[in-house]
């Protein structure tokens, strides 16, 4: 198997900060750094409920990929780690990790596909009881051992919501349905160019991804027309995993 790397489509520090989401409670459009600053104040309503955490999650090598979820302390990370999966990542089931505080929070799937390292603990544990035995700011996840993506999650803010009165006019289809989990916001999916006529980038060559990095995206026109060595394409889709493994969406 050739290992990829997401590395080679990493980008540019401002760039980085500059692409806009959608606050899926209002409607409006921020920038990543400004989307912290308006949930704060747009999360007023369902106020008493139980201790939450809002998270954002954002593409540790890709970082113009990013979301918001609000997430109860009871929900378990084996919870946050299908939602991430089913949400961002998963491709033929690779194993994964939450990294935090220096303990490994490993998949308990003898089923799932790549090597490991043997130790750390369950994910079967709740985000509170994880809150409760590190000081957690910030911490990582990572999908996939071999053609790893990885993820930083950080605490923007802590409190208490009543997650069933809180309405995210969230327009994924179908809709993200976990419980104790809620999804508020969303990056606009990043322009990509091609890279023969530099107009609007629909497939990536994996083979090109791995030799060339930023030169593996192609309109339609010109991936028909494309001639490398091995020429095998995948959709450019608005997911840190865009392009590794066979990330199908
Ligand atoms: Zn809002
Ligand atoms: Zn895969
Ligand atoms: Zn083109
Ligand atoms: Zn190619």
């Amino acid at each position: 198997m050739t290992l990829q790397s997401e590395r080679h489509i990493t980008v540019s520090p401002e760039r980085r900060e500059m692409t806009d989401g959608q606050c899926y409670l209002c409607g409006e459009t921020y920038t990543k750094r400004g989307m912290n600053r308006h949930l704060r104040s747009c999360l007023t309503t369902g106020k008493e409920g139980t201790n939450a955490v809002v998270l954002r999650i954002t593409g540790t090598h890709r970082g113009d990929y990013w979301i918001h979820t609000l997430i109860d302390r009871e929900t378990t990370l084996a919870t946050l780690d299908s939602f991430l999966r089913d949400f961002w990542v998963e491709c033929c089931h690779h194993l994964s990790t939450f990294e935090i505080s220096g303990t490994d929070y490993n998949t308990d799937n003898p089923g799932a596909f790549g090597s490991r390292p043997q130790r750390g603990r369950s994910m079967d544990v709740s985000l509170g009881t994880v809150q409760d035995r590190h000081t957690i700011e910030e911490f990582s996840y990572v999908y996939d051992w071999g053609s790893s993506t990885h993820l930083t999650l950080s605490v923007v803010e802590t409190g208490s919501w009543k997650l069933s009165s809180i309405s995210s006019e969230s327009k994924e289809d179908p809709p993200i349905g976990y419980d104790g989990l809620l999804l508020l916001t969303r990056n606009e999916q990043p322009d990509r160019e091609c890279s023969t006529c530099g107009g609007q980038a629909e497939q990536i060559c994996q083979e090109c991804l791995m030799r060339r990095g930023p030169d593996a995206f192609y309109c339609e026109a010109c991936a028909d027309e494309h001639d490398c060595e091995h020429p095998r394409f995948l959709l450019v889709m608005n997911s840190p995993r865009s392009g590794i493994c066979g990330y199908p969406g």
